[in-house]
């Protein structure tokens, strides 16, 4: 699987170590490809709203100096343009930021309770103007997960974040925190959608029916994704009908940071959406070996 189907017409049979290189040339020009593909993507995307504030600063220079209705707008759709790029800038960085890490195993354990309820408490605030109730269902105790803090925050988080943007108001964000053992693994065990609920695994490693896993479910009753577009969710800059134009829209790698943290941590993430009725983001990281180890007694059979 390694090497690539390379068509040579050289004379007589090719030695090995040349066909070895040969394959590694061409990954490294497809990574140096998709690196600049990304670049261009991430330049563009800067471009364009920076382009936008400097024609608001002529227009202010000019034509809208003795206008000072005219000014309060073009200075409140000024600050929204600077806020998308402070947006994207976040963003890039913490993309760099994990892809830099991906290689090591992540250390450290976090309670995916504890940590959902501080997304929830830092969310509040934007749910709250828009009506939106936003709920948490966890159970009492800690459900302790191999991991980074700070990286399975930042999943938590861009979950919920993308649930509220994608609701209407006065809709409904449910989080639910729970561990144990994957009944569904082999649900889990590849990408793929399912023909009928439009269920998509995004990133999973094979899942074992031994272990233990704690799971975020996020679910809102908002606008769905139409089922096409779900394997293309976690790449890099996608969104769904473009949806570039919106001061308020996202940066299109949200979903493509949750399925890096995710596959560092050797966990999974699985979407189920429909359209107009709402979407399931789901993720799942194996549990703290302690506690597998230290309530056998509990286990559910099989
Ligand atoms: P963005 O910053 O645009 O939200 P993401 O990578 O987080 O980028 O998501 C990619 C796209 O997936 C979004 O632009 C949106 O079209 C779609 N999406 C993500 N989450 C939801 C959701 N909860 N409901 C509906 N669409 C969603």
């Amino acid at each position: 699987a390694f090497v690539e189907p390379i068509r040579l017409d050289l004379p007589g049979p090719m030695p090995w170590r040349a066909m070895l290189v040969l394959a590694d040339d061409t990954s490294s020009k497809r990574a140096e490809r998709m690196r600049a593909d990304f670049l261009a993507n991430a330049s563009h995307e800067l471009r364009t709203p920076l382009a936008s504030l400097s024609g608001f600063i002529e227009t202010l220079r000019g034509p809208a100096r003795e206008d000072p209705d005219a000014q309060e707008r073009f200075l409140s759709i000024m600050y929204d343009q600077t806020e998308r790029m402070r947006r994207l800038i976040d963003d890039l960085l913490s993309l760099s930021r994990v892809e830099m890490n991906e290689h090591l195993a992540p250390s450290g354990e976090a309670d995916l309770a504890e940590l959902a309820r501080e997304v929830v408490n830092a969310l509040s605030p934007v749910a709250e103007p828009r009506g939106i109730s936003l709920e948490l269902r966890r159970p009492d105790g800690p459900v302790l997960v191999q991991g980074e803090r700070d990286q399975l925050y930042e999943v938590i988080e861009n979950l919920v974040e993308n649930a509220l943007k994608y609701s209407e108001d006065a809709g409904r964000v449910c989080i639910s925190v729970h561990g144990g053992l994957t009944r569904d693994a082999s649900e889990h065990a590849e990408t793929r959608i399912s023909d009928e609920s439009g269920r998509l695994t995004i990133a999973a490693p094979p899942l074992s029916t031994d272990s233990r896993y704690g799971v975020v479910r996020v679910q809102d009753r908002g606008k769905g994704i139409d089922r096409r577009y779900l394997p293309r969710l976690s790449e890099r800059f996608f969104r769904v009908g473009g949806q570039k134009s919106s001061p308020t829209s996202g940066t299109g790698l949200g979903l493509a940071i949750v399925k890096h943290i995710v596959t560092r941590h050797r966990g999974g993430f699985t979407v189920e959406s429909a359209p107009e009725k709402g979407s399931v983001f789901s993720v799942f990281f194996p549990m703290r070996q302690a506690a597998q180890t230290g309530d056998t007694a509990s286990r559910e059979p099989g």
